[in-house]
Protein backbone atom coordinates (compact mmCIF):
# COMPACT_ATOMS: atom_id res chain seq x y z
CA UNK A 1 0.00 0.00 0.00
CA UNK A 2 1.48 3.19 -0.94
CA UNK A 3 1.63 6.04 2.00
CA UNK A 4 3.02 8.23 -0.86
CA UNK A 5 6.08 9.25 1.30
CA UNK A 6 9.23 8.78 -0.88
CA UNK A 7 10.43 5.53 -1.31
CA UNK A 8 14.02 4.31 -0.37
CA UNK A 9 16.28 1.52 -0.68
CA UNK A 10 19.64 0.61 0.72
CA UNK A 11 22.08 -2.12 -0.66
CA UNK A 12 25.04 -3.71 0.59
CA UNK A 13 27.68 -5.02 -2.05
CA UNK A 14 31.18 -5.84 -1.50
CA UNK A 15 31.84 -4.11 2.20
CA UNK A 16 32.44 -5.01 5.31
CA UNK A 17 28.95 -4.10 6.88
CA UNK A 18 30.29 -1.19 8.79
CA UNK A 19 28.13 1.20 6.60
CA UNK A 20 24.98 -0.82 7.08
CA UNK A 21 25.88 -0.19 10.85
CA UNK A 22 26.36 3.93 10.19
CA UNK A 23 22.54 3.79 9.35
CA UNK A 24 21.86 2.01 12.29
CA UNK A 25 23.65 4.02 14.35
CA UNK A 26 21.63 7.40 13.14
CA UNK A 27 20.06 6.32 16.28
CA UNK A 28 16.93 8.35 17.08
CA UNK A 29 17.87 10.18 13.81
CA UNK A 30 16.40 7.21 12.15
CA UNK A 31 12.79 8.06 13.36
CA UNK A 32 13.04 10.99 11.64
CA UNK A 33 14.23 9.14 8.41
CA UNK A 34 11.55 6.61 8.71
CA UNK A 35 8.98 8.90 9.41
CA UNK A 36 9.60 11.27 6.03
CA UNK A 37 10.28 7.65 3.71
CA UNK A 38 9.39 4.47 3.08
CA UNK A 39 11.98 1.90 2.89
CA UNK A 40 10.98 -0.62 0.25
CA UNK A 41 14.42 -2.63 0.02
CA UNK A 42 16.57 -3.33 2.59
CA UNK A 43 18.19 -7.01 2.45
CA UNK A 44 20.42 -6.65 5.56
CA UNK A 45 17.01 -5.52 7.76
CA UNK A 46 13.94 -5.99 6.13
CA UNK A 47 12.44 -9.00 4.44
CA UNK A 48 12.06 -7.58 0.90
CA UNK A 49 13.43 -9.59 -2.14
CA UNK A 50 14.35 -8.77 -5.79
CA UNK A 51 11.23 -9.53 -6.84
CA UNK A 52 9.56 -7.21 -4.91
CA UNK A 53 12.12 -4.70 -6.56
CA UNK A 54 11.47 -6.44 -10.23
CA UNK A 55 7.83 -5.54 -9.82
CA UNK A 56 8.22 -2.08 -9.08
CA UNK A 57 7.79 0.35 -11.64
CA UNK A 58 10.96 2.01 -13.08
CA UNK A 59 12.22 5.30 -11.22
CA UNK A 60 9.43 4.36 -9.01
CA UNK A 61 12.37 4.45 -5.99
CA UNK A 62 13.29 7.89 -4.86
CA UNK A 63 16.67 7.18 -3.91
CA UNK A 64 19.02 4.19 -3.47
CA UNK A 65 21.62 4.01 -1.28
CA UNK A 66 24.41 1.80 -2.20
CA UNK A 67 27.29 0.96 -0.26
CA UNK A 68 30.40 -1.76 -1.39
CA UNK A 69 32.39 -2.13 -4.47
CA UNK A 70 31.18 -4.06 -7.45
CA UNK A 71 33.37 -7.34 -7.60
CA UNK A 72 30.53 -9.98 -8.07
CA UNK A 73 28.03 -10.70 -10.83
CA UNK A 74 25.63 -10.76 -8.56
CA UNK A 75 26.10 -7.22 -7.07
CA UNK A 76 26.69 -6.11 -10.74
CA UNK A 77 22.78 -7.20 -11.30
CA UNK A 78 21.42 -5.81 -8.61
CA UNK A 79 22.69 -2.06 -8.93
CA UNK A 80 21.53 -2.37 -12.43
CA UNK A 81 18.49 -3.20 -11.13
CA UNK A 82 18.23 -0.43 -8.55
CA UNK A 83 19.83 1.81 -11.24
CA UNK A 84 16.88 0.91 -13.30
CA UNK A 85 13.98 1.31 -10.35
CA UNK A 86 15.80 4.63 -9.15
CA UNK A 87 15.20 8.23 -9.67
CA UNK A 88 18.75 9.07 -8.15
CA UNK A 89 21.52 6.43 -6.97
CA UNK A 90 24.28 7.30 -3.96
CA UNK A 91 27.16 6.05 -3.76
CA UNK A 92 27.14 5.44 0.26
CA UNK A 93 30.74 4.97 1.71
CA UNK A 94 34.56 4.68 0.72
CA UNK A 95 33.75 1.24 -1.34
CA UNK A 96 31.06 2.60 -3.27
CA UNK A 97 32.69 5.23 -3.76
CA UNK A 98 36.38 4.82 -4.37
CA UNK A 99 36.43 0.87 -4.30
CA UNK A 100 37.64 1.34 -0.70
CA UNK A 101 39.66 -1.85 1.19
CA UNK A 102 38.28 -4.43 -0.90
CA UNK A 103 39.47 -2.77 -3.85
CA UNK A 104 43.04 -3.82 -2.67
CA UNK A 105 41.82 -6.49 -4.48
CA UNK A 106 43.01 -5.46 -7.54
CA UNK A 107 46.56 -6.21 -6.77
CA UNK A 108 45.74 -9.62 -7.07
CA UNK A 109 43.01 -11.73 -9.24
CA UNK A 110 40.66 -14.28 -8.93
CA UNK A 111 42.92 -16.96 -9.43
CA UNK A 112 45.83 -15.77 -6.92
CA UNK A 113 43.09 -14.51 -4.54
CA UNK A 114 40.69 -17.93 -4.37
CA UNK A 115 44.58 -19.71 -4.19
CA UNK A 116 45.34 -18.06 -0.80
CA UNK A 117 42.28 -18.39 0.49
CA UNK A 118 41.10 -22.03 0.24
CA UNK A 119 44.55 -23.79 0.23
CA UNK A 120 47.83 -21.38 1.16
CA UNK A 121 46.43 -19.29 3.94
CA UNK A 122 48.00 -20.36 7.28
CA UNK A 123 44.49 -20.98 8.83
CA UNK A 124 43.06 -22.62 6.10
CA UNK A 125 42.39 -26.69 6.68
CA UNK A 126 40.78 -28.01 2.83
CA UNK A 127 42.14 -31.55 2.68
CA UNK A 128 40.06 -31.92 -0.61
CA UNK A 129 41.10 -28.49 -1.91
CA UNK A 130 37.32 -27.85 -2.13
CA UNK A 131 37.09 -24.15 -4.03
CA UNK A 132 33.59 -22.33 -5.20
CA UNK A 133 32.52 -23.21 -8.51
CA UNK A 134 29.78 -21.30 -10.40
CA UNK A 135 27.74 -24.31 -10.96
CA UNK A 136 27.64 -27.67 -9.21
CA UNK A 137 25.39 -30.72 -9.93
CA UNK A 138 24.14 -32.68 -7.38
CA UNK A 139 23.72 -36.31 -6.50
CA UNK A 140 19.61 -35.66 -7.40
CA UNK A 141 21.19 -33.98 -10.48
CA UNK A 142 19.75 -30.36 -9.09
CA UNK A 143 21.74 -27.26 -9.86
CA UNK A 144 23.44 -24.70 -7.62
CA UNK A 145 25.01 -21.97 -8.58
CA UNK A 146 27.08 -19.33 -7.15
CA UNK A 147 27.40 -15.51 -8.56
CA UNK A 148 30.79 -15.01 -10.79
CA UNK A 149 33.71 -13.50 -8.99
CA UNK A 150 35.49 -10.93 -11.08
CA UNK A 151 39.33 -10.26 -11.60
CA UNK A 152 38.49 -7.04 -10.62
CA UNK A 153 36.77 -4.49 -7.77
CA UNK A 154 34.76 -1.66 -9.43
CA UNK A 155 33.37 1.38 -7.52
CA UNK A 156 29.93 1.87 -7.90
CA UNK A 157 30.39 4.40 -10.95
CA UNK A 158 32.30 2.41 -12.76
CA UNK A 159 29.46 -0.23 -13.13
CA UNK A 160 26.31 2.19 -13.35
CA UNK A 161 25.67 5.80 -13.41
CA UNK A 162 25.67 7.47 -9.86
CA UNK A 163 24.12 10.93 -8.61
CA UNK A 164 25.97 11.71 -5.84
CA UNK A 165 28.64 10.47 -2.96
CA UNK A 166 28.76 10.14 0.69
CA UNK A 167 32.50 9.67 1.35
CA UNK A 168 33.69 7.57 4.50
CA UNK A 169 34.53 4.27 6.16
CA UNK A 170 32.17 4.25 6.95
CA UNK A 171 30.11 8.08 6.24
CA UNK A 172 29.58 10.09 9.20
CA UNK A 173 25.80 10.80 11.08
CA UNK A 174 25.78 14.23 9.93
CA UNK A 175 26.64 13.86 6.46
CA UNK A 176 24.16 10.98 6.22
CA UNK A 177 21.66 13.21 7.75
CA UNK A 178 22.62 16.73 5.83
CA UNK A 179 21.68 14.26 2.54
CA UNK A 180 18.69 12.96 3.35
CA UNK A 181 17.63 16.66 4.56
CA UNK A 182 19.28 17.90 0.86
CA UNK A 183 17.25 14.82 -0.84
CA UNK A 184 13.94 15.37 1.12
CA UNK A 185 13.83 19.35 0.68
CA UNK A 186 14.82 18.69 -2.62
CA UNK A 187 18.13 21.33 -2.32
CA UNK A 188 20.81 18.92 -3.59
CA UNK A 189 24.00 20.22 -5.29
CA UNK A 190 24.72 19.42 -8.84
CA UNK A 191 24.31 16.36 -10.04
CA UNK A 192 28.04 13.95 -8.92
CA UNK A 193 29.04 15.74 -6.45
CA UNK A 194 30.50 14.58 -3.56
CA UNK A 195 28.30 15.34 -0.32
CA UNK A 196 31.20 17.03 2.18
CA UNK A 197 33.00 19.84 1.61
CA UNK A 198 35.50 20.33 -0.85
CA UNK A 199 38.70 21.30 0.79
CA UNK A 200 41.25 19.11 2.63
CA UNK A 201 41.45 17.81 5.91
CA UNK A 202 44.36 19.52 6.68
CA UNK A 203 42.79 22.69 6.36
CA UNK A 204 40.08 21.64 9.00
CA UNK A 205 42.84 19.77 11.37
CA UNK A 206 43.54 21.50 14.99
CA UNK A 207 47.16 20.35 14.12
CA UNK A 208 47.93 22.34 10.67
CA UNK A 209 49.19 24.91 13.48
CA UNK A 210 52.10 22.83 14.72
CA UNK A 211 53.40 22.38 11.04
CA UNK A 212 56.58 23.37 11.36
CA UNK A 213 57.45 26.30 8.05
CA UNK A 214 59.40 23.51 6.64
CA UNK A 215 58.63 20.16 7.35
CA UNK A 216 61.42 17.88 6.64
CA UNK A 217 61.43 13.96 7.10
CA UNK A 218 64.35 11.79 7.48
CA UNK A 219 62.38 8.54 8.62
CA UNK A 220 59.24 7.21 9.40
CA UNK A 221 58.16 5.67 11.71
CA UNK A 222 54.52 3.42 12.24
CA UNK A 223 51.82 4.68 14.82
CA UNK A 224 52.87 1.56 17.53
CA UNK A 225 56.81 1.83 17.09
CA UNK A 226 56.37 5.80 19.30
CA UNK A 227 54.47 7.31 21.60
CA UNK A 228 52.53 9.94 19.59
CA UNK A 229 51.74 13.05 20.56
CA UNK A 230 48.73 14.14 20.61
CA UNK A 231 48.58 17.86 19.56
CA UNK A 232 51.56 17.82 17.02
CA UNK A 233 50.83 17.22 13.51
CA UNK A 234 51.41 13.46 12.49
CA UNK A 235 53.77 14.25 9.62
CA UNK A 236 55.92 16.32 11.80
CA UNK A 237 56.19 13.12 13.81
CA UNK A 238 57.71 11.09 10.97
CA UNK A 239 54.27 9.46 10.92
CA UNK A 240 52.52 8.96 7.17
CA UNK A 241 49.38 11.08 7.89
CA UNK A 242 47.18 11.49 4.25
CA UNK A 243 45.77 14.91 5.66
CA UNK A 244 46.90 16.61 2.61
CA UNK A 245 45.62 14.67 0.45
CA UNK A 246 42.14 13.83 1.13
CA UNK A 247 38.85 15.59 1.78
CA UNK A 248 37.74 17.14 5.04
CA UNK A 249 34.13 16.28 6.60
CA UNK A 250 34.58 13.38 8.17
CA UNK A 251 34.75 15.66 12.15
CA UNK A 252 38.81 14.78 11.74
CA UNK A 253 37.15 11.70 13.89
CA UNK A 254 40.57 9.71 13.46
CA UNK A 255 43.16 12.58 14.45
CA UNK A 256 41.07 13.05 17.42
CA UNK A 257 41.27 9.85 18.47
CA UNK A 258 44.70 10.35 18.13
CA UNK A 259 45.46 8.07 14.85
CA UNK A 260 46.91 9.49 11.34
CA UNK A 261 44.09 9.44 8.66
CA UNK A 262 44.19 6.93 6.42
CA UNK A 263 43.02 8.59 3.66
CA UNK A 264 39.18 7.35 3.50
CA UNK A 265 37.31 10.34 2.22
CA UNK A 266 39.21 10.22 -1.15
CA UNK A 267 40.71 13.27 -2.67
CA UNK A 268 38.95 16.42 -3.80
CA UNK A 269 37.86 17.78 -6.63
CA UNK A 270 40.35 18.93 -7.64
CA UNK A 271 42.83 15.37 -7.36
CA UNK A 272 41.97 12.86 -9.54
CA UNK A 273 44.77 10.23 -8.03
CA UNK A 274 44.65 10.69 -4.14
CA UNK A 275 47.89 8.06 -3.80
CA UNK A 276 50.02 10.39 -6.27
CA UNK A 277 48.93 13.08 -4.98
CA UNK A 278 49.89 12.62 -1.15
CA UNK A 279 53.27 10.80 -2.76
CA UNK A 280 54.06 14.54 -4.07
CA UNK A 281 53.38 16.48 -1.01
CA UNK A 282 55.72 13.78 0.52
CA UNK A 283 58.16 13.93 -1.64
CA UNK A 284 58.72 17.43 -0.85
CA UNK A 285 58.79 17.11 2.71
CA UNK A 286 61.75 14.50 2.69
CA UNK A 287 64.50 15.96 4.02
CA UNK A 288 67.42 15.01 1.51
CA UNK A 289 68.18 15.45 -2.39
CA UNK A 290 70.05 11.94 -2.05
CA UNK A 291 68.65 9.89 -4.27
CA UNK A 292 70.31 6.54 -2.36
CA UNK A 293 69.08 8.62 0.96
CA UNK A 294 65.56 9.23 -0.23
CA UNK A 295 65.47 5.35 -1.26
CA UNK A 296 66.48 3.95 2.15
CA UNK A 297 64.12 6.28 3.74
CA UNK A 298 60.90 4.90 1.20
CA UNK A 299 62.20 1.79 2.21
CA UNK A 300 60.70 2.31 5.89
CA UNK A 301 57.44 2.25 4.36
CA UNK A 302 55.70 -0.71 4.95
CA UNK A 303 53.63 -1.38 2.04
CA UNK A 304 53.87 1.94 0.38
CA UNK A 305 50.64 1.03 -2.77
CA UNK A 306 48.77 0.20 0.28
CA UNK A 307 49.14 2.89 2.32
CA UNK A 308 49.02 5.30 -0.33
CA UNK A 309 45.71 3.34 -2.43
CA UNK A 310 44.51 2.48 0.43
CA UNK A 311 40.53 3.26 0.00
CA UNK A 312 41.07 4.12 -3.88
CA UNK A 313 43.17 1.92 -5.95
CA UNK A 314 40.31 0.98 -8.54
CA UNK A 315 39.47 4.62 -8.86
CA UNK A 316 43.41 5.35 -9.70
CA UNK A 317 45.40 6.04 -12.11
CA UNK A 318 46.84 2.34 -11.87
CA UNK A 319 43.16 1.18 -11.37
CA UNK A 320 44.57 -2.62 -10.96
CA UNK A 321 47.77 -4.67 -11.32
CA UNK A 322 48.39 -5.44 -14.89
CA UNK A 323 46.49 -9.07 -15.09
CA UNK A 324 48.92 -10.77 -17.69
CA UNK A 325 51.62 -9.71 -14.77
CA UNK A 326 49.88 -11.28 -12.15
CA UNK A 327 51.81 -14.48 -10.74
S1 LIG B 1 48.90 15.95 8.09
FE1 LIG B 1 47.37 15.01 9.42
S2 LIG B 1 47.87 15.69 11.51
FE2 LIG B 1 48.96 17.01 10.08
S3 LIG B 1 47.62 18.79 9.81
FE3 LIG B 1 47.13 17.33 8.14
S4 LIG B 1 45.46 16.07 8.92
FE4 LIG B 1 46.37 17.15 10.68
S1 LIG C 1 40.57 11.09 9.61
FE1 LIG C 1 40.87 10.27 7.52
S2 LIG C 1 40.68 8.03 7.73
FE2 LIG C 1 39.80 8.98 9.60
S3 LIG C 1 37.60 9.18 9.14
FE3 LIG C 1 38.59 11.13 8.56
S4 LIG C 1 39.06 10.90 6.34
FE4 LIG C 1 38.65 8.84 7.17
Amino acid sequence: MSTGKPKVAFYWCASCGGCEEAIVDLAEDILKVTAAVDIVFWPVALDFKKKDVEAMEDGSIAVSFINGAVRLSEQEEMVNLLRRKSGLVVAFGSCAHLGGIPGLGNFWNKETIFNYAYHASPSTENPNGTVPLEKTTLDDGKELTLPKFYDTVYALHQVIDVDYYLPGCAPPKHLIMNAVTAILEGKLPPKGSVLSPNKSLCDDCDRNDSKPEKLAITVIKRPWEVEMDNETCFLAQGIICMGPATRTGCDERCIKGNMPCRGCFGPTDQVYDQGAKFLAAFASILDTDDEAEMDKIIDTIHDPAGTFYRFSLPTSILRRKRLETVK
